[in-house]
């Protein structure tokens, strides 16, 4: 049975904590990005140190109260947010930011949980390395939210995940007590993998205050095009033909719907678009070369041999790192587009690459079958990652088609379950997907889970309620 923060606990965490790390609740901490959420919370708390993060873990769990983590805020499953139940400690991670060490010759770097990833990225720049975790929210997200929802990004293509880019961690369990397991290693075959355990865990296994981090070397060169193709099928053609011929040098490989820049010159006319929105589908490529290969050369002889097998249309290359960003900055303001726009409902999903074509086909078939919509489908093409996202018709709104959402959802996730996709990609299950996680997940996986859960967290005081139900006393 949980408890709510009363004044007893406040008092508690005032005797053994800095002042400044008791703080009273503001409205910031208590939203989430998309606004389908509102939080609660008894208390705020923002310790300057592991310590201190023990300390309050340490007090929770001795009067059983819940405990959500909060980094940048920005994960879009509610995660962060606790809508209802007995008032939570919410535990901020902000103030511990340090970048604690860099480790050039070793390729990593030691960041705390509270450093916001473009600070890491810049601290890596500096030591000419790179960092290559890379998102539209990088501005604001941090670390340990970063790691607590395994984010993806743009460059997962050619790095991986942010569970792939973490060599060790520092952590404190939800008895309070520390993990010391910031290693540098990249190999350390020591029993169990809790690093692995703790990443993508939403915060319902422990506070990660700490991460020794994966860094490479700066290419040299970058470059980036835009390309119209046909249809999806020919989009992963040209991805088959530019890893063929480049290897590990794409670093992205984004597909952009016609529908996406639509929305863009409907909703934000200020941003510039270099390719016509009458294209029915673009993808953005990205390339990031260390070798002598010139990169806008590479893009050139890509585009005229995809050209010549009639798979792709019409094209740009970047003349210039502006122009580059200016292409980057058409992919990074789709999302915010959308949210100008307004989605019935938002899918973020994977399927194997293969399926990928005949999942689009499927799933706009059967939306224009169900009625009048727009569909924005766009993202991670190189990852299997799509954002599939479902609009009301030109002149209709949201209201239309009140009640709808889980319909379609459960249409969509459906599908991808049905083609051995998973309906949460890159943004976790947090409160948002735990239906879907009971609907979806394998059983087994599901029993080992709770068994995890109970083992670690016997009094359910972590972030109850995020990835699995709670009720009462038992997670379900
Ligand atoms: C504009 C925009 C673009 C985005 N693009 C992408 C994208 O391309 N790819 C992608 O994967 N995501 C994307 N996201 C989602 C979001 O940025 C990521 O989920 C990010 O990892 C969240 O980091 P945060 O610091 O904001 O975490 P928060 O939102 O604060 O927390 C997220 C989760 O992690 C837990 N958590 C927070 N801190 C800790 C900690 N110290 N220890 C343990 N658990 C913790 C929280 O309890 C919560 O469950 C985007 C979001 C926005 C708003």
């Amino acid at each position: 049975m949980l408890n709510p923060v009363d004044t007893d606990f406040i008092a508690a965490l005032e005797r053994d904590l800095p002042a400044e790390a008791v703080r009273p609740v503001t409205p910031g901490y208590l939203e989430e990005p998309r606004g389908a959420f509102q939080g609660t919370a008894g208390v705020v708390v923002t310790p300057g140190n592991v310590e201190d993060v023990a300390t309050a873990v340490r007090l929770a769990n001795q009067a059983q109260v819940p405990v959500v983590p909060i980094a940048g805020g920005t994960g879009l499953v509610a995660g962060q947010v606790f809508p209802d139940g007995p008032l939570p400690m919410l535990l901020s991670v902000e103030r511990m930011s340090a970048i604690r060490s860099v480790h050039p010759s070793e390729n990593v770097l030691v960041a705390e949980a509270g450093a916001i990833l473009a600070n890491v990225q810049a601290a890596a720049q500096e030591a000419d390395r790179l960092f290559p975790l890379s998102l539209a929210s990088e501005g604001s997200a941090r670390i340990g939210g970063l790691l607590g929802t395994n984010a993806g990004g743009v460059n997962v293509l050619r790095y991986g995940n942010a569970r792939d880019l973490c060599l060790g961690l520092e952590a404190v369990m939800p008895d309070g007590q520390i993990w010391h397991g910031l290693k540098r290693l990249r190999k350390d075959n020591t029993g169990y993998d809790l690093r692995n355990l703790l990443i993508g865990a939403e915060g319902t296994l422990g506070v990660i205050t700490a991460a020794s981090l994966r860094l490479y070397p700066q290419p040299s060169q970058t470059a980036a095009a835009m390309m119209s193709v046909r249809d999806p099928a020919g989009a992963l053609k040209l991805l088959s033909r530019a890893k063929q011929r480049l290897g590990d040098g794409i670093t992205a490989f984004e597909l952009i719907a016609g529908q996406g820049l639509a929305f863009l010159a409907k909703t934000m006319p200020q941003v510039r678009l270099p390719m016509d929105p009458s294209h029915e589908w673009l993808v953005l490529i990205d390339l990031g070369l260390t070798q002598s290969m010139n990169a806008q050369n590479a893009l050139e002889e890509l585009f005229a041999d995809a050209f010549e097998a009639g798979l792709v249309s019409d094209g740009l290359i970047a003349q210039s790192e502006t122009q580059r960003q200016e292409f980057w900055n058409v992919r990074e303001n789709i999302p915010i587009a959308n949210k100008l726009v307004g989605a019935i409902s938002s899918q973020d999903i994977s399927l194997p690459l293969s399926a990928l074509p005949d999942f689009i086909e499927t799933a706009y078939g059967a939306i224009n079958a169900r009625g009048s919509y727009r569909i924005n489908c766009f993202g991670h093409l190189g990852d299997g990652n799509l954002h599939f996202n479902i609009f009301p018709a030109d002149g209709a709104t949201k209201a239309d088609h009140k009640g709808e959402k889980p319909e379609i959802q459960k249409l969509l996730h459906d599908l991808v379950h049905q083609m051995d996709g998973s309906f949460s990609a890159e943004h976790g299950v947090g409160r948002l997907k735990v239906d879907d996680l009971e609907r979806y997940g394998d059983p087994t996986k599901l029993a080992a889970m709770r068994a995890i859960k109970t083992a670690l967290d016997p009094n359910g005081i972590m972030n109850p309620g995020a990835v699995l139900r709670y009720s009462i006393s038992r997670f379900t």
